[in-house]
């Protein structure tokens, strides 16, 4: 009896419990709901992880079998002749990218065992999918409207989607989602500063869902540089279900490499570990984010500006008078509410500007997603909103 919900002690004041045990198939069934009982329940990652991942004995590259120094190197059959390129890019990367977890160990505090990276977070949450759903039984829970390719993996992977919807101020509908929750949900992806209604979740909703729902919560914080929020990375002690996934493709500027970062419990990167692709980073991409790690700073100053620019934009965007709504944005974007969003999607891709028309996705209908440009982006952005009135 380990994959149980305690009560969800909510604003809402909602005290549901619901309560599981294992059939003699190996699958869980849910026994009770409704019920309080005093039984201390707790997260099993064990009873998380598909059957053919825990028996898995994962692919051992030639990086892996041989660590160190040698003269002569003769085992990943590579060209030993060099490449048309520098030298060393004949040589397959480090599969574990140890450099870059160890700058990064460094600027997030966090142990190099608690941090995964990926072909960006698209492929962490690939592979957190892939390890942890069984096709055609297991399901996730997400929270539309909210960042696409959760919902783009589970279809490629054959996992059952539930889409709970936000709320309409954007926030989580913590009654829905416990309603939602049943045996086979192995995970629920939340996104916070969310893609693309801008906005953080409230902490202590995802808290509730935290403390009383035992599978595993992934928290997507792709824009967290942008927040006012704090990240939930510092409370991974406390809670063995947390997922947090970050990337440098935002605030770090280094989309083009693709580098995605993960940070679990060490049991949980163990996991991932064991199913990536051996040489999931590139050496190209491994070199440059180790050059730009050390690049705090710089990185910071971006952030700072970004930051400014985006409310410049916004007070800008308030003076049209077409504009309705410009939501409150924790990240490098906006969501704007207006009249005749395609219309002006459209005025705008004949000036030469493109911004994103989400106007067909549920809550945000009217709605066009702006990136915060720079200064100069902004104001040309501003002026050709303005002939459009
Ligand atoms: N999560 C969110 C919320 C995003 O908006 C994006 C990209 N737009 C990603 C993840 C993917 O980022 P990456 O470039 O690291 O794959």
């Amino acid at each position: 009896m380990h994959f149980v919900t305690r009560p969800f002690r909510t604003k809402h004041g909602h005290k549901a419990h619901k309560e599981y045990t294992m059939d003699t198939k190996g699958f869980y069934k849910r026994i009770a709901s409704l019920i309080f009982n005093n039984k201390i329940m707790s997260f099993d990652l064990d009873l998380l992880i598909r059957e053919n991942v825990k028996r898995l004995t994962p692919y051992s590259s030639a990086r892996d079998d041989f660590k160190g120094e040698a003269k002569i190197f003769l085992d990943a059959n590579e060209n030993s002749l060099g490449s048309p390129l520098t030298k060393w890019y004949n040589r397959y990367p480090d599969p574990h990218q140890l450099k870059i977890k160890e700058k990064l160990s460094a600027i997030k505090k966090m142990p190099v065992e608690n941090i995964f990276l990926g072909n960006g977070s698209d492929e962490c949450i690939d592979i957190l999918q892939r390890a942890f759903c069984e096709p055609a039984i297991d399901n996730i829970i997400i929270c539309p409207p909210t960042y696409g390719m959760y919902e783009v993996c589970a279809n490629v992977n054959n996992v059952q989607i539930k889409k709970v919807n936000l709320t309409k101020e954007f926030q989580l509908d913590l009654a829905a989602i416990e309603n939602a929750i049943d045996e086979n949900t192995k995970m629920i992806f939340l996104c916070s500063p969310n893609n693309p209604t801008a906005n953080s979740l409230h902490h202590e909703d995802v808290e509730a869902i935290l403390n009383n729902y035992f599978g595993l919560v992934v928290i997507d914080e792709a824009y967290i540089n942008f927040s006012r929020q704090k990240s939930f990375s510092v409370q991974l002690s406390e809670y063995p279900n947390l997922v947090v996934m970050q990337t440098l493709s935002k605030a770090w500027g280094l989309a083009a490499l693709r580098v995605g970062v993960t940070l679990a419990s060490e049991e949980i990167i163990a996991v991932m570990n064991k199913i990536k692709p051996p040489y999931n980073i590139g050496q190209a991409s491994q070199e440059l984010t180790l050059r730009a790690l050390d690049e705090v700073e710089q990185v910071n100053e971006m952030i700072r500006e970004l930051i400014k620019e985006r409310e410049v934009l916004a007070s800008g965007l308030l003076n049209l008078s077409f504009v309705e709504i410009v939501y409150p944005s924790d990240a490098n974007f906006l969501l704007v509410k207006m009249n005749d969003a395609p219309g002006v999607y459209k005025k705008l891709l004949d000036m030469g500007i493109v911004v994103r028309d989400r106007s067909k996705v549920e809550l945000c209908e009217g709605c066009l997603r702006i990136t915060v440009g720079t200064k100069e982006e902004n104001q040309t952005l501003l002026y050709a909103l303005a002939t459009i009135t």
